[in-house]
Formats: C-alpha cells, structure tokens, sequence
C-alpha cells in the first residue's frame, strides 16, 4: 500500500489555500518527496507524515516554486539529530542549484546528502520498486517520475502441486520462486508449465510528472499508471499561455489519461485563479476522463496495491483507493473509489535498465560516504555516484 499526501497543490505562487508543489509518498513506511516547494516542512507537520524516515526528494525542477523548501528541510532535519543519509535526485543543473544554497551559507548538516542528477531514462533501484526519470516538456530541463514496484510471484495454485506429488514443504517454497524441481520419483516439475504458479503480478505503479506540457513522452512511460499526478495549471478558456510557459490544460491532461489507460488522475499545480474554485478545472478534465481528483492541500490518497488478481471479486477488494480530507487534523473519509482494473491492465513494458548517463557533478569525493547504508536499503551503486560530503555543506 501508498499513501499520498498531497503537501502543496499550487501552481508558480502559493495562496491562502494552496501551497508550492510537494508530494510524500509513504511506501510502507519509507517517504519519498516528489517536489519541495516554500513552506513543505510545515505542511509536512500539518499532515502528520513525519520527516526522519525520508530517504530521497526527487525534484522535478529548479524553478523555485518546486525547490525553495528543501533547505530548510535540511536544516530542521538536522536540528532533530538526523544522521542518517538522504539523497536528493533532479534534473542538469542539481549540484549548481546546492553549490549555491552552499555559498549563501543557508544550511549547516550533520548528516550526510548525496546529489544525483538524473537523465530522462535513468532508474533509481531500491529494494521492492524502482524510480525512473522520464522526458517531460518544461521552459527549462525537467524531468517526470514513475515509482513503480516490482513484480509480485503469481499465485500459488496448491491443490495442483498436490495433484502431482509434490510433497509439502520445501519444494513448495521452490516452485513459489519460479524454480524447476525434481521429485523422488525422477519426475521433472516446471512451476508454469505444470500450472502450479500464475503470471507474475505487476507492482502498483504511480506517476509524477512536475510541470510540463502535456507530453507524449511523458505518458508513453506513464502508460497503465494506477494513478497520475499531474499539473493542469490552466484550463482550454486559459490556455493562450499553457504552452508559451510549459504548462498543461485540464482537459488536455483528461484527453491523455483516457488515451494512456490511467487509472486515476490527480491534478495538482493549480493556478491561482482556481485556488479557491477548481469547478473549472475538474469539470473540464472530467469532460475527457473520469476518474480524476484535484486534491486539496493536506488531501490524503490510499492506494491497496494492485496485484494483477484474476478473480474479479478479489479485484475490488485488491484496487480500493481511498481519499481522505485532511484539514489540520481534523480527518474525514470522503469517498471511497473503486478502481476499475480494466483501465490499469494494460502493463507497460518496464525496460530494465542499470544507471546510465548520470552527469557526474563537481563534488567527486576520494572516498564514498554511505555506501553501507545505500546497500542495505539494496540501492544500486554505480561508478560515477556521486557523495556530497557534509564538510561542502557545512558552513562553518
Ligand atoms: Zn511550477
Ligand atoms: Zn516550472
């Protein structure tokens, strides 16, 4: 299961009801924070998601409504004994951006950052999922995101292993992983030919896109997404500036989302002008597509992963997603939405594909701080990652 936390929903300014862009993503217990506008930290208290156990930030840009907040986040982590490293991903461009927080002396670390920047085709590999940065269409380099878990064996079919002899216990174990076995009697059991385990179950998979135009690119990769969070900073009535500033229409994301096959679409990066009334907006992308949220600030998303089950019934109960207004600690479920699998079956091919083209920066260090820790969390390390020691971060 995820939960979402939509932290700031405002597009280029805040507003008395909506903050710059952030997103958390609880992935059982682990955060990730898509974004990190002016102010996340104090949304962050406001929602309850907690800060220590945030391993990354993935930034989709360095415009500042998506930036300003990461310093001091870093530096109210510290103030809380943080020790534990955290990395931060983003576009060409990242190590500048921190260079120059370094040098107007805005934070002092005790704790180790590691800066990565990431090309469109790059995959972040964690234990359980993976983060790729794909291609989207900005007035300045930007790049989207997929979070997408990994595939789950099939389902165990027992009473059919039984039927052909195979004894309980170990080899069970075996045939569960994918793995051929012998029997005593010589008998050689292949776990899908002798149809003893299903096809293997796709991991729930989410998309973040930043700001962008609406993008081919983009969607191809967020192709089957279960949900899609998405800017539509302005509507077609507005949109003689949509494509001039890299933005998006509502109805022009709804269009791609019916297109893509995504389950459900929630758009964020709100333009002051429907701060407080975003009728046009959810009226127009439901004119193409659905299933489509546009989240509050504080707005909480439940989303039971989704594991390829063939029984439609278990469908139901497996895909729930769940909306909670969030408002200061006052919590209120809303709605409950049932998704429909049919518009998720459609699986995009997930090209597997090791680190590639990650621009080295200038802080290359002797020696790799953090390794040990990166491989527990089972984090691939590759030649050119980058630690940005905490002496370059310190200021005094
Ligand atoms: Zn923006
Ligand atoms: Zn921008």
């Amino acid at each position: 299961m995820m939960k979402i936390t939509f932290l700031g929903t405002s597009g280029s300014l805040p507003t008395k009801e909506r903050n710059p862009s952030a997103v958390m993503i609880n992935r059982e217990g682990e955060l990730l924070l898509f974004d990190c506008g002016e102010g996340t930290q104090q949304q962050m208290m406001r929602a309850k998601t907690g800060m220590m156990r945030l391993t990354s930030i993935f930034l989709s840009h360095l415009h500042a409504d998506h930036t300003l907040g990461v310093p001091g986040l870093l530096q109210t982590m510290a103030f809380q004994g943080r020790t534990e490293e955290l990395t931060i991903f983003g576009p060409a461009g990242l190590s500048k951006f921190f260079e120059a927080c370094r040098g107007l002396g805005l934070f002092a670390l005790k704790y180790p950052i590691r800066i990565r920047e990431l090309c469109p085709g790059d995959i972040v590999r964690r234990d359980g999922y993976t983060v790729k940065a794909v291609r989207t269409d900005h007035s300045v380099p930007s790049i989207g995101y997929i979070l997408q878990d990994d595939p789950s064996p099939g389902r165990f079919n027992k009473e059919r292993a039984l039927e052909l002899g195979v004894p309980e216990g170990r080899l069970f174990a075996k045939l569960h992983r994918g793995e051929q076995v012998t029997l005593s009697d010589g008998r050689l059991i292949d776990p899908y030919k002798d149809g003893i385990v299903g096809e293997e179950r796709r991991g729930l998979k989410i998309g973040y896109s930043g700001d962008t135009r609406e993008s081919e690119f983009f969607f191809t990769e967020a192709e089957g997404a279960d949900l899609l969070i998405h800017e539509a900073t302005f509507t077609k009535d507005t949109s003689e500036n949509a494509a001039e500033w890299g933005h998006s229409t509502a109805g022009g994301v709804g269009k791609m989302a019916a297109g893509y096959h995504i389950g459900m679409l929630a758009l964020v990066h709100i333009s002051q002008r429907f701060s407080e009334d975003i009728t046009p907006v959810i009226d127009e992308a439901k004119s193409e597509f659905e299933n489509v949220i546009v989240p509050s600030d504080l707005d909480e998303l439940e989303i039971t992963n989704p594991r390829w089950p063939e029984d439609p019934e278990e469908q139901k109960q497996e895909s729930g997603t769940r909306i909670r207004k969030n408002t200061y600690g006052k919590t209120e479920r809303i709605r409950k939405h049932q998704q429909t699998q049919k518009q998720i079956q459609k699986q995009t091919k997930q090209t597997k594909q090791p680190w590639n083209g990650i621009q080295d920066t200038e802080w290359k260090t002797k020696k790799r701080r953090g390794q040990n820790e990166k491989q527990k969390r089972g984090e691939d390390i590759k030649k050119n990652d980058v630690t940005l020691p905490r002496k370059y971060l310190n200021t005094k």
